[in-house]
């Protein structure tokens, strides 16, 4: 299959999700990861309407954004180093992977000196895994306070990786807790505004996410083959 294929492919099992959950198919909106791809295939994505992308390593990131960024919007989802914050923010249009203090503080401190707002997402470590990054379910609140006193941050979303290979069920109920966690928020009125997103579901997990409330998918190697 080449890439318009599968692009059709996706589309159309997420239509099918979505209309199995009752959902409407524009509340789930996809972000092409390209951090395995070359500038010319992520040109190709965007060309296929694929107008969100992702990429994780921020060097390559950087790199492919000069080549296209008037094309498109960019998502930074990998793991943001403190010292790549002024080269991320500068560039993309939503940050993933906001999951700890010393980022947030040094993304507030260079947001504000380029005198803009960064979109991010507060990353959680809802499996407790030791390898995967994220603030814990119990620290997210107060971690949250925090944040929403950042003016040069905008907390979009909360973001979460499923363990990797595990049993429907426990990728579900994963998911399920990071949706209860953002209405949490929101009920709390921690920020002073709506958090609207979930970004949630990879290429092994996409239909469960969208079962659970997603409204981002980021998805890798089921557009772009291994
Ligand atoms: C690579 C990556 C993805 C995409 O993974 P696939 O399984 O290839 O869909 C999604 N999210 C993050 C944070 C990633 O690093």
């Amino acid at each position: 299959m080449d890439l318009q294929e599968r692009l059709t492919a996706v589309e159309h099992r997420i239509q099918e999700t979505c209309r199995s959950c009752g959902r409407k198919k524009d509340e789930v909106q996809i972000i092409a990861v390209t951090k395995y791809t070359t500038i010319q295939v992520t040109e190709q994505a965007l060309q296929l309407g694929m107008s969100h992308v992702g990429e994780s390593r921020a060097k390559d990131a950087c790199s492919k954004w000069e080549a296209l960024h008037l094309k498109g919007t960019w998502h930074f989802i990998g793991h943001l180093q403190t010292n790549k914050v002024k080269e991320v923010v500068k560039r993309f249009d939503y940050i993933h992977s906001l999951d700890r203090m010393s980022l947030a503080k040094e993304i507030e401190k260079k947001a504000a000196s380029l005198n803009i707002t960064v979109k991010c997402f507060i990353q959680v470590n809802v499996s407790g895994e030791e390898s995967k990054q994220g603030v814990s379910p119990n620290a997210l609140f107060s971690f949250a306070n925090e944040v929403s006193q950042m003016k040069h941050i905008q907390v979009v979303g909360l973001m979460t990786m499923a363990p990797f290979e595990s049993k429907v069920g426990a990728t579900r109920s994963v998911f399920r807790r990071l949706k209860q966690l953002r209405d949490e928020l929101n009920d709390q009125k921690i920020f002073g505004y709506h958090v609207p997103h979930l970004s949630m579901g990879m290429s092994n997990d996409f239909e469960v996410a969208i079962e659970e409330g997603a409204t981002w998918l980021r998805l890798g190697s089921v557009l772009f083959g291994e």
